[in-house]
């Protein structure tokens, strides 16, 4: 059944460049060339493209041009977000949901730190989270969107439960500040990212799973909020990121999240029909197995399923030599045999998690695709 073109469904590890974006950075690695802090006039073009890049996000946003900072990708912007906000507050606390992805959890291991547990689909349960919060907290960290089980976060109750505790702390003489940062990594092709609907202090966003390319992105952090800069040098984004800006990224980061804001609406409504009609074909094939992460509150791309007594490897080996590429878990983090702390979470056992297999779907998965992906699971799920 191996065909020439693999049924690619693994968008949450990585998507492929958009046509458009390619096109739209060609131009920085080659004719625009220029350091943007240079004095003559083809250099201040370049900056003039950089700034409006940045006008962009920040539109996109709802957000001030200065409050974004361009990173090298999402495990950076998570680092510059936790490590630089903690780093000013050395004598303070960070909690974190237990399902954060790797470039959250380990930087907030290396601070007081606290994990917000979460239900069996993986929500964080908004009064155990009210009650971690102590007056040594200054920041909250809950991702708006699972990359594993596809789970969406509450974030704007839990920027709600934040500003109560802000009220509360304005009435005693504790000054400290407390931030809710959230990482948006792969939220950003189907969900709203507008800050002030939100109510962040700081989003992690990231091109390489919007379309864009790998180690582009950024981070928004409000006006308000006192972090150090990670990386010194020269002072480029406001200080908080020195080294001569990568243009060809930059733009292309931009240029990816905006088409994938303004199709988000309709790729959502396209993909919902696709995964339900996934899930209907894995229960109709296989009674025993069951889907991980929330029904209702999910992305629409993501499938995560657990087949009792199936070896997830050999499974995705095997389904691999049938044309279909797909995950156990996380790729994102470089590969480790243990099992999945996300899967731990919401309380799997370690046998269960070595049985799941994660499906996800992008700009040009198909119904065909899906049905095909079925009749290669049905020869191999005995
Ligand atoms: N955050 C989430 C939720 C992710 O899924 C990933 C990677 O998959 C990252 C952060 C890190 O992104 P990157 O490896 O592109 O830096």
């Amino acid at each position: 059944m191996h065909r020439e073109q693999p049924i690619y469904l693994d968008f949450a590890a990585a998507t492929p460049l958009d046509k458009s974006v390619l096109a739209a950075m060609q131009p920085y690695l080659a004719d625009k060339f220029y350091n943007p802090s240079a004095i003559y006039l083809a250099a201040k073009r370049v900056r003039d493209d950089l700034e409006s890049a940045r006008r962009d996000t920040a539109q996109l946003i709802g957000a001030r041009p200065a409050e974004i900072i361009f990173t090298a990708g999402g495990t950076e912007a998570n680092n510059l977000a936790i490590r630089g906000v903690m780093n000013r507050f050395p004598d303070s606390q960070i909690i974190v949901s237990a399902v954060e992805h790797e470039s959250v959890i380990v930087p907030a291991q290396c601070y007081n730190h606290k994990f917000a547990q979460v239900d069996s689909s993986g929500r964080v349960d908004l009064v155990a989270l009210a009650d971690a919060i102590t007056e040594k907290t200054v920041m909250v960290s809950i991702m708006y969107a699972n990359n594993e089980i596809g789970t969406v976060q509450p974030i704007r109750q839990i920027a709600d439960a934040i500003n109560q505790v802000r009220l509360k702390r304005r009435k005693t003489a504790n000054r400290l500040p407390l931030y809710l940062h959230t990482d948006a990594t792969q939220a950003a092709n189907y969900l709203d990212l507008h800050i002030a609907r939100l109510g962040v202090s700081l989003i992690t966003l990231n091109g390489g799973k919007i379309y864009g390319p790998k180690q582009s992105g950024a981070l928004f952090v409000a006006k308000d909020v006192e972090l150090e800069s990670l990386i010194l040098g020269g002072g480029q984004e406001r200080g908080l990121r020195s080294g001569t800006e990568n243009m060809a990224a930059v733009i292309g980061f931009a240029a990816a999240l905006s088409i994938a804001q303004t199709a988000r609406r309709g790729e959502t409504a396209r993909l919902e029909k696709l995964q339900q009609h996934f899930f209907q074909l894995l229960t109709e094939h296989f009674p025993d197995v069951t889907i991980n992460g929330n029904q209702k509150h999910r992305l629409p791309n993501n499938v995560h399923v657990t087949f009792s007594g199936i070896d997830n490897e050999r499974l995705l080996i095997e389904l691999d030599r049938s044309g279909v590429l797909a995950a156990a878990g996380s790729a994102c983090s470089a590969s480790s045999s243990s099992p999945s702390h996300v899967l731990r979470a919401i309380g799997l056992s370690d046998e269960q998690a070595r049985s799941s297999v994660r499906f996800t779907m992008g700009r040009s998965t198909t119904s065909s695709q899906i049905n095909q992906t079925v009749r290669a699971l049905a020869g191999l799920v005995k």
